[in-house]
């Protein structure tokens, strides 16, 4: 099945080198070339003394393996077994928000989707398919008890979401992904049109994480949940201007 796999991706490279030659520069033909001789085998896989960044993924195994993972053989061995995470956290991709880090969650507590901006789309089989799965996976499956979105400071998907419409740049996906937020955005024009813009962008973030918060109730099995008490959704908001962390939770209880 691998071998397929394998075979598959070169097809689809000689092909684009067939099919490209003419236009293509010498070094980016080169190094497809090259990537095809390493899947096919022809390159030796060991040897990671020219790749810095090969070192650096090695050694970071390495340091995992010796001081956590050897370390700990009855956590590992029931973690081999099963995952029990109690929370589904959707996160920002940005690599200062990295969730356990900040919120010192260990292996296994904290299923964990990342996107640009921490946004949860409305219910869209069609569209969404990859974090509807994450979503209905946690619910249905792992029986997540917490859904936390955790928005963050300095956020490069709401920053972009701030400058759209933009006609003098596009992207393929991201501009359509952020919009996701733009009712926050509209929320927070509309009522703080007073404010600087650096002011709106940090309200902005958070006012987005209320709104992915509300569009995680469009999925009928978090809705249900929700009802049922059995998922509490969260909000989180990392400020790393300051280091502080701030949450907030969905009150389903009706007030006395
Ligand atoms: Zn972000």
């Amino acid at each position: 099945m691998a071998k397929h796999s394998a075979e598959v991706v070169i097809e689809g490279l000689k092909k684009i080198l067939i099919k490209e030659k003419e236009g293509m520069d010498e070094e980016v033909q080169g190094k497809v070339e090259m990537f095809i001789a390493e899947f096919q085998g022809s390159m030796a896989a060991s040897g990671h003394q020219h790749d810095p960044d090969a070192q650096t993924l090695e050694r970071g195994f390495d340091f995992f393996k010796n001081k956590i993972f050897d370390k700990n053989p009855e956590f590992f061995e029931a973690l081999a077994k099963k995952q029990q995470p109690r929370f589904l956290v959707i996160g920002c991709s940005d690599s200062r928000v990295n969730p356990p880090t900040i919120l010192n969650f260990n292996l296994g507590e904290a299923f964990m989707s990342r996107n640009i901006g921490n946004m949860v789309p409305q219910f869209d089989q069609l569209r969404h398919a990859e974090i509807g799965s994450v979503i209905e996976y946690a619910v249905k499956h792992l029986e997540v008890t917490n859904i936390l979105v955790m928005g963050h400071s300095h956020c490069g998907g709401i920053e972009r979401l701030m400058e759209l419409p933009d006609p003098t740049l596009t992207h393929d996906f991201l501009d359509e992904w952020v919009k996701i937020g733009l009712p926050a955005k509209n929320k927070v024009l509309e009522q703080c049109n007073h404010l600087g813009t650096e002011e709106q962008k940090r309200l902005v973030e958070k006012e987005s994480v209320k709104n992915s918060m509300a569009n995680l109730l469009t999925y009928p099995f978090v809705r249900n949940a929700v009802v049922n008490g059995t998922i509490t959704l969260r909000g989180g908001y990392y400020n790393f201007d300051n280091g502080t962390f701030q949450q907030w939770k969905l009150c389903t209880k009706p007030m006395p």
